[in-house]
């Protein structure tokens, strides 16, 4: 498959979906200078909408028609299997005790399922960088109780060699984050523990916020540069494939887990029941301190998108199903209610096991990790960006079907990796000088570099001209995203 007709294709796509935000948000406010006019501003919007939906419906049954299915699965499949092959290298080595290692505490993660498993992502994705061994340290993990073993009658071994097995040098339990490390290499303050501890057998990885003065370039948002690109004919959002094989491969499920999580698959009928949306609404501690409330409908109309496009396609009605995960209460009584024209899909008393959700004990590690993983499994993710647990069910979503990378809809954030280096890279296509009056938007003259910080879900982003250092709103389809790229090791005897 031709690069350029792949990324070509998904410009235009993209392009006629920011139209349509664009057209969805502007045009409600012109709504004063229409009145008299016998003209309802809905009506218009309306008619816009399916024409709009007729022209993505036939984008994807061309895309369906165009007989590259089978080469993009394939292709897909065969890069799978090399990072899988790469990554089980790493964590099986010969020998423990001599096995370079890098240590993944979970000890002062005091945070919920999904920030614990991007911390051990993070981890990984260093210990990739480095050659090294990832060694999982769940002896305090939140979710054990105080005592060992929640992990693994949760998830596979992350490696055959684990703390004990691995003459592990002993630290002090109690050190505390703020403690002083006792040597450059120890547990904190280790900013650059990919150079300057490149001879030491075993190290810490630090937290990823702690590393302020240095960061590795191998954060996110890089991608190894030789598989760049190979991903970037592949898929739309490549560090997002990137980060799920490692999500993927981190949450491998026990036996156990597997059993549950195909009980209620089943159960659910989401073998019989596609196209499925996920829609995750979080609610609870988050809205209070760190995420805009938004309510039930907006989320609903997103779900009224998602199927009248389905419906488009194929010229029928469509049963409509969601598979509805929320921490919130009587978010799920509410929405059987007021939407009898959908199938809500959760576990009975869903409302009434709310509580349980932020318990740091197994039932709650099993309640949150079915829910990731039903998430993932879905057609369509309706959610908040801004919490881990939608982000890491997009993230497994991408190991489950070749480019996913616009099987969602966020109410708030763009897609990100906390603690990343900054933004995504894009370039300036098209020039935009906006009117002194738009005195929010900057200027872009082709060729300049833009670092996107955000999306507005209107047609604009947000983000930093790097030429300019003007930081403002833009319109998307001004610009092109660009790759980020590291080096990184290549497993040169590792073959597909
Ligand atoms: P964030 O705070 O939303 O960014 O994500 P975290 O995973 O770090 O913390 C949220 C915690 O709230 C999770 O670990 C769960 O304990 C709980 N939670 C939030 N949403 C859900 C949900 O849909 N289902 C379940 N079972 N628990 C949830």
């Amino acid at each position: 498959v031709d690069q350029n007709f792949e990324s070509l294709t998904r410009r235009y796509k993209g392009g006629i979906h920011q139209l349509w935000q664009y057209l969805k948000s502007e045009l409600p406010l012109f709504k004063s200078k229409f009145e008299g006019d016998n003209k309802d501003i809905k009506d218009t919007i309306k008619a816009i909408e399916d024409r709009y939906m007729a022209i993505i419906a036939a984008q994807k049954l061309a895309n369906k028609a165009d007989g590259l299915d089978e080469l993009r699965r394939n292709e897909s499949e065969s890069l799978k299997l090399l990072i899988r092959k790469r990554l089980l290298h790493i964590q099986n080595p010969p020998e423990c005790t001599t096995a370079r290692k890098l240590i993944c505490s979970l000890r002062h993660k005091y945070c919920g399922f999904g920030c614990q498993i991007h911390h051990i992502t993070y981890c990984f994705i260093m210990a990739y960088a480095s050659k090294r061994t990832l060694i999982l340290d769940d002896s305090l993990w939140s979710y054990s109780n105080k005592t060992h073993g929640a992990w693994e009658r949760m998830f596979l071994p992350l490696s055959t060699c684990n703390m004990t097995n691995s003459a592990i040098p002993p630290v002090n339990v109690s050190l505390s984050p703020r403690d002083v490390p006792k040597s450059k290499c120890d547990r904190y303050g280790l900013d650059d523990f990919l150079v300057n501890c490149r001879n030491e057998q075993t190290v810490y990885c630090p937290v990823i916020e702690k590393m302020k003065s240095w960061k590795p370039k191998q954060l996110p948002y890089a991608v190894p540069e030789d598989i760049a690109e190979r991903l970037g004919h592949l898929h739309g959002n490549p560090i997002v494939w990137w980060i799920g094989q490692f999500v993927t491969y981190i949450m491998r499920p026990s036996p156990r887990l597997n059993y549950y999580i195909e009980e209620s698959y089943y159960r659910l009928g989401f073998d019989l029941k596609a196209p499925v949306i996920g829609m995750h609404i979080r609610r609870g501690d988050k809205i209070q301190s760190e995420a805009k409330l938004h309510e039930l409908e907006e989320y609903m109309q997103h779900a009224d998108e998602f199927y009248k496009l389905y419906e488009t396609m194929e010229n029928r009605p469509i049963p409509r199903h969601i598979y509805l995960a929320t921490d919130g209460v009587n978010v799920y009584k509410d929405a059987v209610s007021k939407y009898s024209q959908y199938t809500f899909m959760a576990d009975e008393n869903q409302d009434d096991c709310r509580k349980c959700f932020k318990q740091d004990n197994e039932v709650g590690l099993q309640a949150i990790a079915i829910d990731v993983f039903l998430l993932s499994k879905t057609n369509f993710l309706i959610c908040t960006f801004s919490s881990q647990v939608c982000r890491l069910a997009y993230e497994l979503m991408q190991g489950l079907h070749p480019d996913a990378h616009d099987y969602y809809v966020s109410l708030d954030d763009a897609y990100y990796f906390g603690g990343a280096l900054p933004g995504e890279d894009a370039i300036a296509i098209y020039e935009h000088h906006p009117p002194q009056s738009q005195w929010k938007e900057i200027n872009l003259n082709p060729g300049d570099k833009v670092t996107i910080i955000g999306h507005q879900w209107n047609g604009y982003s947000y983000g930093t001209n790097q030429d300019t250092r003007e930081r403002g709103l833009f319109p998307t389809y001004k610009v092109d995203v660009r790759i980020t790229v590291a080096k990184f090791p290549t497993y040169p005897f590792i073959q597909t």
